[in-house]
C-alpha cells in the first residue's frame, strides 16, 4: 500500500515537504509544500514550468508534475520540520522520458526482468572553500601529501561529525570520514544500497554537505576540477549485481573473485566507457580532472585511458575485492541518476552481448602508459564525449534518441556559453 504522506506528516509532526527532481544537468530544483497541501500533491505532483529547468522543454510546453516518491522521504535531520522527497516527473499524463529519475528506473525495470538488482555505493568528494570561492578555507592545509592529514581532518570536526551524525541519524550505515589527497578535499562513506536508493541519497548528500557547510561559515564544492595543481573532486561507484541475497557477481574459484556475468558487465563498462563520459564528466571543468598531469600530491588518482585492473588504482576500473568493482570514472559534477543508469544501461549491454574486457593491465599506468599506445584513451573534452554519445546506438536504444538528441543539444548550449564569457 502507499504510505500517505499526510499521516506520515502528522506522526512525524513535519510541516512542509520539498518536493525535488533533479534535471538533466544535474540542479536540485524544489517547492515548498505545507503539510495541509500535501495529499493533494501526492496525488497529483506539484506543478513546475520545465522549460525554467534544463530539460529540452519550450516556455509553450503545458505544466510538468513532480509526483513524490514517498519511499524515499528524508527528514531534514537539522530542521525537523521538513521532510525530503525525490519524485518522478509527469507530462500531458506520460512519464517525461528526459527526467533523470525515470531515465534510472526504466534501466532497473529492464534489469529486474532478470530477477537482478544492481547495488552501488559512491563516493563523492568534496572542498570546503572559503565563502566567496576563492581559496581553500583552512589556511594551514598545506602539506604536499595531505591525504589522511589528521589535523586538517579534525580542525573540520564540528562540520564532519554534524554531517555524520545525520547520516547516522537517517540509517544510512557511515562508516568512515576522511581528509583527501587535496588540501580542503574531504570524503564521507556510507553503506552501499539498491541503485536508486543510492542515487537518491547521493542528491541528498550533496544538498545536506553545501547546507550545513554554510552553517559552519564555509562553502563546499564537488566541481571536478576547483584547483589546477590539486587532486580533483572524483565520484567512484562501486558496483555489484545481486538476486535477493546472492551476489551476483561474486566467483570465488576466479582470481579477483568475479563472476563471467560480472566480467560481461565490466565489458559493457569498458566498450561504452567514452560515450558514458559525457554522463560521467559532463562538464567542461571536468576534463580538467580526467587526462590530468600529475599534482602536487604525486598523482592525480583519475584515470586517462580505458582499462581495468585488480587492486590497483591507476586503472579506470579497479577490483578492489571479490564481487564487486570500482568504476573510478565518474566526477562530483555527474547527475547522480544518470551516473547509475549510464551504469546500468552499460552494463545491461555487456551482459546481453555476453562482452569479454579482455585481460587486465597490472602495470602502474600513470608511468607505463607510454608502453600502452593500442589502448582507447578517455574524450579530451566535452564536445569530444558528445560526439561519441551521438554515435552511440547503444545509449540511444536505452534512453531513446530524442532523450540523448535533447541532453546533447542542452550541452553544446551549455559549453557555446562558457566559451563566449
Ligand atoms: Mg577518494
Amino acid at each position: 500500500m502507499v504510505k500517505s504522506l499526510s499521516a506520515i506528516a502528522k506522526a512525524k509532526k513535519i510541516k512542509y515537504f520539498l518536493i525535488s527532481f533533479v534535471d538533466l544537468f544535474g540542479v536540485l530544483r524544489s517547492k515548498l509544500v505545507p503539510a495541509s497541501a500535501i495529499s493533494g500533491m501526492q496525488r497529483d505532483g506539484a506543478g513546475f514550468a520545465g522549460f525554467a529547468t534544463w530539460l529540452d522543454m519550450t516556455p509553450a510546453d503545458s505544466d510538468m508534475f513532480a509526483i513524490p516518491d514517498p519511499e524515499s522521504l528524508i527528514q531534514l535531520p537539522w530542521n525537523k520540520e521538513v521532510g525530503w522527497l525525490a519524485s518522478d516527473l509527469w507530462m500531458d499524463g506520460k512519464q517525461v522520458e528526459a527526467s533523470p529519475r525515470v531515465m534510472l528506473k526504466k534501466q532497473i525495470d529492464i534489469l529486474s526482468r532478470d530477477k537482478l538488482t544492481m547495488k552501488s555505493g559512491v563516493e563523492c568528494e568534496f572542498f570546503l572553500v572559503s565563502p566567496d570561492g576563492s581559496a581553500i578555507a583552512d589556511q594551514r592545509d598545506v602539506q604536499s601529501k595531505p591525504c589522511y592529514d589528521q589535523s586538517a581532518l579534525m580542525r573540520r570536526y564540528d562540520l564532519i561529525k554534524e554531517i555524520c551524525d545525520c547520516m547516522i541519524e537517517l540509517g544510512w550505515g557511515p562508516y568512515q570520514n576522511d581528509h583527501e589527497d587535496a588540501n580542503g578535499q574531504f570524503e564521507m562513506n556510507w553503506d552501499f544500497s539498491d541503485c536508486l536508493t543510492t542515487a537518491d541519497r547521493h542528491v541528498f548528500f550533496k544538498f545536506m554537505v553545501k547546507t550545513l557547510s554554510e552553517k559552519h561559515g564555509l562553502r563546499a564544492t564537488f566541481m571536478p576540477k576547483p584547483f589546477e595543481n590539486l587532486t580533483g573532486n572524483g565520484c567512484h561507484a562501486h558496483i555489484s549485481l545481486w538476486n535477493d541475497k546472492n551476489n551476483k557477481f561474486l566467483e570465488s574459484g576466479d582470481r579477483y573473485g568475479l563472476s563471467k556475468l560480472a566480467y560481461n558487465f565490466l565489458g559493457g563498462l569498458m566498450k561504452n566507457a567514452s560515450t558514458l563520459s559525457a554522463f560521467f564528466n559532463p562538464t567542461v571543468n571536468s576534463y580538467r580532472r580526467i587526462n590530468a598531469p600529475p599534482t602536487k600530491s604525486g598523482a592525480s588518482w583519475s584515470p586517462s585511458s580505458i582499462s581495468y585492473t585488480g587492486n590497483n588504482r591507476t586503472h579506470m576500473i579497479r577490483i578492489p575485492d571479490q564481487g564487486r568493482f570500482e568504476l573510478r570514472l565518474m566526477d562530483g559534477s555527474s547527475n547522480p541518476y544518470l551516473l547509475q543508469a549510464g551504469i546500468l544501461a552499460a552494463g545491461l549491454h555487456g551482459m546481453n552481448m555476453k562482452l569479454d574486457p579482455g585481460e587486465p593491465l597490472t602495470c602502474n599506468m600513470y608511468t607505463d602508459y607510454k608502453n600502452y599506445p593500442d589502448l582507447d584513451k578517455l574524450p579530451d573534452d566535452l564536445e569530444e564525449s558528445l560526439e561519441k554519445l551521438e554515435e552511440n546506438k547503444i545509449m540511444k536504444d536505452a534512453f531513446s534518441e530524442t532523450v540523448i538528441n535533447s541532453y546533447i543539444k542542452l550541452k553544446k548550449k551549455e559549453i557555446r556559453s562558457f566559451f563566449s564569457k
